[in-house]
């Protein structure tokens, strides 16, 4: 981090089990913008392997270089491929069942076409399709 200029930059970590890591900056008053943390999930983070955390580290450090408001655009993509990560938006990692197990989900619906699974603490009625592949997933 100390390399990039971001030293001075808080690391927080939090509960989410639905995004690996984010980045929170604020504009004050005068237009005046800062990052305020840099927050990993705690309980994402562990299940995956060394190489997608590396990669959700480099992730959020290319969203903090990046200017305010760009999102996943052009500058944080430039700068996400010069730290040597993925250019893709933090909601693309894909999890197994086994992982959304041990995140602590209370069901886990897995798509049959993509393998892709989705954990949730509810179940509603009907049924649910993969945003992924669009496919009817399953409970596991
Ligand atoms: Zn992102
Ligand atoms: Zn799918």
């Amino acid at each position: 981090m100390d390399a990039n200029g971001l030293a001075h930059v808080p690391i927080k970590w939090d509960k989410s089990k639905r995004r690996m890591g984010g980045c929170m900056k604020a504009r004050n008053c005068h237009g005046v913008v800062t990052i305020e943390y840099i927050t990993f999930s705690s309980v994402v983070l562990p299940v995956v392997t060394d190489e997608e955390a590396v990669d959700t580290v480099k992730h959020e450090i290319a969203h903090a270089l990046a200017p305010f408001g760009d999102d996943h655009g052009l500058q944080w993509m430039g700068h996400a491929i010069n730290l040597g990560c993925k250019p893709l938006p933090c909601c693309s990692e894909k999890f197994d069942a086994r992982q959304i197990v041990q995140m602590g989900w209370k069901f886990v619906l897995e798509c049959p076409s993509c393998k892709a699974a989705y954990g949730k603490n509810k179940l509603k009625t009907g049924r649910y399709s993969c945003p992924r592949c669009k496919s009817t997933i399953v409970i596991v």
